[in-house]
C-alpha cells in the first residue's frame, strides 16, 4: 500500500439515486408493471449512475463513492450481497425479481419488514436472520459499480454497510431466546475479508464501511466486538484502505475504540449535536496515523453552509489528524436534488438554500480554501456571507409579532383549566357517548376520483369552487356511510388533504412547499417534505369550514383533525437557526387558534396527531429527556385552551411505545388512539403500567394490509383490552387512518369493528 498524499480532498458518501427527474422511480414502476423489462430497467440505471458520476466529477470532487446505487435500498443489497435471503423469496424467476420480492412481497410471500434509517425520514427494509443464517458471499453489485467507474477514468471508493451495523439492524423473525444478530459476526466477517480482497483485486485503493450505528449508545460488549471485527479487516493481506464512516450524531465511546483501531481513516460528521466529535478528538489526542474524513456540511438539511465557520472547524482539525479531507456529514440521499429546479421560489430565499448539487459546490470551496490560497475563494466566502446575512435579517425569518407571542406563553397556557375527572364529566353531559365509543383516526380512503380532482385543480382544469364542491360531496358521502356504519364520533374523512403535513405547510406563513423537492422514502417512494424557513404563523383558519361542514351533516359528534407541531417539523426540514423547540411553540401556537377556532364553530371534539412523537427521539438517551419535554410542551399548548366540555384526541402510530408512556401521560390529551393491533394489544397492558389516567383506544384492525379483521378477531382483542385497562376509559378505533384503503375493505372492517362492539357492551 502507498501512503496517503498530505493534501485534502473533497468527497461525499452517497448522492440522491432517482435521477433530477424521478428517472429511477418511473422506470422501477415500469418494470414491475412489466411495460419494460429487465434490460431496460437496468440500462436506465447505468444511465443514471453514469450521470451521477460525471456530475460529481465535474463539481471538482476528488474521491468519488460507488455502490451507493440502489434499486430499492442499501440494507436490502447488504443482505443480497451476504446470500442473507429468506427461504420463502428463494423461488422467484430472477434475482432481480428475488430482489424486489423482499422488498414488497409477493402474493405468498411477505417483504421483508421496514424500518427507519436512524433518526431520518428514508426506511430500510429490516434483515431477517436468525441462529441458523448461513451467509454466503455475492460482491457482483459493488464489483460491477467499482469496474463500470474505472472504465470511465474514475478509481472510486465502494461503500458498503459495516458487519457491526448490519447485524444491529437485523432481527431474528423467530424472536430465538437467547439469541441476538450481533452472534452472528464470525460468520459475516470472514465475507467482508474476501469482499475487500476481491475489491483490492479489481483496483480499489479504499472502501468505505459505514457504521452508523456506532452513533447510538452501545454497551461495552458491543465496542468491544467492534474492536475485534476491524482489527481482523485490518489484518487481512489484500485489501484497499478501510474508511470507516460515522454519521448522524457523535461517536461518544465508540470514538477512542475506532482511534485505536488499525483502519487507516474515519469519517466523522461534525454538525449539529456532532460537533462534540471535535472534543472527542482532541480528548483521545486526535487520530494522527488516520485519514479524517470531516463532515461539516450538512448532509441532511437544506440550508446553504456557514463556509467561514466550517473553514475554521476544520482549520483546527488539521492540528487533530494525519490529513483532513472535507465532506458532507452524510450521504446527500437525504436532501433534494437540485435548488436551481425550484424556479417557484424567491431568489433570495433560494440563495439561503443548498441541495445536494449545491453542497458538492460547498465541499469543493471548502477543500480550495484548506489546500489553496484562501484568495482563491475569497468571492464564494463574500457571496454566502452575503446570502447568510439576508436570511438572518429578513422579516420573513424573524416575525416580531410572532416572538412576542412565544415569549409571552406562561406555564398556564400549558395546563387545561380543570383535571382529567372533571373535564371527563363535563365531556359525557355534552357528547353522550355509549361505553366502548368507536371512532376512526381520521381520514377515509383517498380514492383515484379525489387524487384526478386535485390534479385537475393544480393544472387549472378544475376550479377552486367545483373542486371545494367536489371535496364536499366526498365529505357527504363519508358521513353518510359513518352514519350507516353506526360509529359514534364522525370524523369528515380527510379528502381535502394531499398530506397531513403538506396541507398545514401550504396554509401556514413561514412554511414553503417545493416543486421538485423529492426525496426517498422508501423504494419508490418519494416525498416533497415542506420547507420551514420562518417564524410561523396562520394567516387564517384551516380546517374549520370542513369540520363546521361535516358537523352540519350530523346529529352525531364530528373529530376535527389537524397535525401536531412535532410531526409537523419531522417530516419537514427546519430551520437551523434556532432550537426546535422554538420552532415547535411557534407551530403550536398557530394550532392553538386553530383548535379555538374549530371550538367556536361547534366542533365538540378536536384530535390533534402526532405520530412522529416516537420515531423523532434522539439517537443517544442523552438528549432525550430536553427533547421530550419540548415535545410535550408543545402539544399542551396547542390543545390546552380549550374548555372542560372539548374533547382533546391525539393519535400515534409506528407501534413500540415503551421510551414515551410517560410522555403519552404527560401530554394529558383526554384520549388518545394508537397502534397496537400487530402487537397484540400490548400496549394497553403498558398503558395500565405506566399508570395513564386519561382515555385510550388501542387500534384493533390493522390498517397495513387489505385484510378484513373478522368480528371474532376484534372481540379478541377486545377481550385483551378489557382485562388489561377499565373498560370505563376504552375506546374502539382502527389502528390509524384509512387513505391507502379501498372503500370495500374499509366498509367490511368497521362494519365489523362496530358488532364486536356491540357484543362487548352486551
Ligand atoms: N389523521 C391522520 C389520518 O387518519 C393520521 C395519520 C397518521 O397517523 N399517520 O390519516
Ligand atoms: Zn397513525
Amino acid at each position: 500500500m502507498t501512503s496517503s498524499t498530505p493534501t485534502s480532498r473533497a468527497t461525499v458518501y452517497g448522492y440522491p439515486r432517482q435521477g433530477p427527474d424521478r428517472e429511477l422511480k418511473k422506470a422501477v414502476e415500469a418494470y414491475w408493471k412489466g411495460r419494460i423489462d429487465a434490460g431496460t430497467l437496468l440500462g436506465t440505471a447505468r444511465e443514471l449512475r453514469l450521470r451521477n458520476l460525471a456530475e460529481l466529477r465535474d463539481a471538482g470532487v476528488d474521491e468519488i463513492p460507488s455502490n451507493h446505487f440502489s434499486f430499492y435500498d442499501h440494507v436490502l443489497d447488504t443482505s443480497v450481497l451476504l446470500g442473507a435471503i429468506p427461504e420463502r423469496h428463494r423461488g422467484a424467476a430472477s434475482e432481480l425479481d428475488r430482489y424486489f420480492a423482499m422488498a414488497r412481497g409477493t402474493a405468498d410471500a411477505p417483504p421483508l419488514e421496514m424500518t427507519k434509517w436512524f433518526d431520518t425520514n428514508y426506511h430500510y427494509l429490516v434483515p431477517e436472520l436468525g441462529p441458523d443464517t448461513r451467509f454466503t458471499l455475492d460482491a457482483s453489485k459493488p464489483l460491477a459499480e467499482f469496474a463500470e467507474a474505472l472504465e470511465q477514468g474514475v478509481t472510486t471508493r465502494p461503500v458498503l454497510v459495516g458487519p457491526i451495523t448490519y447485524l444491529l439492524l437485523a432481527k431474528d423473525p423467530a424472536g430465538t431466546a437467547g439469541f441476538r444478530p450481533l452472534d452472528l459476526l464470525d460468520r459475516i466477517v470472514p465475507l467482508y475479508v474476501d469482499l475487500l480482497r476481491q475489491l483490492r483485486e479489481a483496483g480499489a485503493e479504499w472502501v468505505q464501511l459505514d457504521e452508523p450505528a456506532l452513533v447510538t449508545d452501545q454497551p461495552a460488549d458491543v465496542l468491544a466486538a467492534v474492536a475485534d471485527t476491524y482489527a481482523t479487516l485490518a489484518a487481512a493481506t489484500t485489501r484497499p484502505k478501510i474508511l470507516l464512516a460515522s454519521y448522524f450524531d457523535r461517536l461518544g465511546d465508540a470514538l477512542p475504540v475506532l482511534a485505536s483501531s488499525p483502519v487507516e481513516g474515519l469519517a466523522l460528521d461534525f454538525t449539529n449535536d456532532a460537533a462534540a466529535n471535535l472534543d472527542g478528538l482532541a480528548s483521545v489526542g486526535g487520530i494522527l496515523d488516520k485519514r479524517l474524513v470531516a463532515g461539516v456540511v450538512n448532509g441532511r438539511n437544506i440550508w446553504a453552509a456557514d463556509l467561514t465557520a466550517a473553514l475554521s472547524t476544520l482549520g483546527t482539525l488539521l492540528g487533530l489528524a494525519g490529513s483532513v479531507d472535507v465532506a458532507a456529514s452524510c450521504s446527500l440521499l437525504h436532501v433534494p436534488y437540485d435548488v436551481t429546479l425550484e424556479t417557484g421560489l424567491d431568489p433570495e430565499i433560494a440563495g439561503w438554500l443548498s441541495f445536494a448539487r449545491q453542497k458538492l459546490g460547498e465541499i469543493v470551496t471548502l477543500r480550495r480554501g484548506l489546500t489553496e490560497d484562501r484568495s482563491a475563494i475569497e468571492d464564494f466566502l463574500r457571496t454566502n456571507a452575503e446570502r447568510l446575512a439576508s436570511r438572518a435579517a429578513s422579516p420573513i425569518v424573524r416575525v416580531p409579532a410572532v416572538r412576542e407571542r412565544v415569549a409571552a406563553v406562561t406555564d398556564a397556557d400549558l395546563h387545561r383549566a380543570s383535571p382529567y375527572g372533571k373535564r371527563r364529566l363535563a365531556q359525557q353531559d355534552r357528547l353522550h357517548l355509549p361505553e366502548l365509543p368507536t371512532t376512526t383516526i381520521g381520514s377515509f380512503p383517498q380514492t383515484g376520483e379525489l387524487r384526478k380532482a386535485r390534479a385537475a385543480l393544480r393544472a387549472g382544469r378544475l376550479d377552486q369552487t367545483a373542486y371545494t364542491e367536489a371535496m364536499r360531496a366526498e365529505v357527504r358521502a363519508v358521513i353518510a356511510e359513518q352514519e350507516r356504519i353506526g360509529l359514534d364520533v364522525l370524523v369528515h374523512g380527510e379528502p381535502e388533504r394531499n398530506d397531513m403535513v403538506q396541507y398545514f405547510g401550504e396554509q401556514l406563513t413561514g412554511i414553503l412547499a417545493t416543486q421538485h423537492g423529492w426525496v426517498q422514502s422508501y423504494g419508490t417512494r418519494y416525498v416533497r417534505p415542506p420547507l420551514i424557513v420562518g417564524d410561523v404563523a396562520r394567516p387564517e383558519p384551516m380546517t374549520v369550514e370542513w369540520a363546521a361542514y361535516a358537523q352540519s351533516l350530523t346529529e352525531k359528534p364530528v373529530k376535527g383533525m389537524l397535525t401536531g407541531p412535532v410531526t409537523m417539523l419531522a417530516w419537514s426540514f427546519v430551520r437551523d437557526d434556532q432550537p426546535e423547540g422554538d420552532t415547535a411553540r411557534q407551530v403550536a401556537l398557530a394550532l392553538r387558534d386553530e383548535v379555538a377556532d374549530l371550538e367556536a364553530a361547534g366542533i365538540p371534539v378536536i384530535q390533534v396527531d402526532e405520530p412522529a412523537l416516537r420515531e423523532t427521539l434522539p439517537l443517544r438517551t442523552a438528549g432525550r429527556a430536553a427533547y421530550l419535554d419540548w415535545a410535550v410542551a408543545s402539544f399542551r399548548l396547542s390543545t390546552a385552551g380549550v374548555r372542560d366540555d372539548t374533547q382533546i384526541h391525539t393519535h400515534m402510530c409506528y407501534a413500540e411505545f415503551g421510551d414515551v408512556l410517560q410522555a403519552i401521560v404527560d401530554m394529558d390529551a383526554d384520549v388518545i388512539s394508537l397502534e397496537s393491533a400487530r402487537s397484540n394489544m400490548a400496549v394497553v397492558a403498558d398503558l395500565a403500567r405506566a399508570g395513564y389516567p386519561n382515555e385510550a383506544g388501542p387500534g384493533v384492525w390493522d390498517i397495513h394490509s387489505p385484510r378484513v379483521p373478522s368480528i371474532e378477531e376484534i372481540t379478541g382483542h377486545l377481550r385483551t383490552a378489557v382485562a388489561a385497562f377499565p373498560a370505563e376509559r376504552l375506546w374502539v378505533n382502527p389502528d390509524c387512518g384509512l387513505k391507502t384503503r379501498g372503500y370495500p375493505e374499509v366498509r367490511a372492517s368497521l362494519t365489523n369493528l362496530v358488532e364486536a362492539t356491540r357484543r362487548a357492551r352486551a
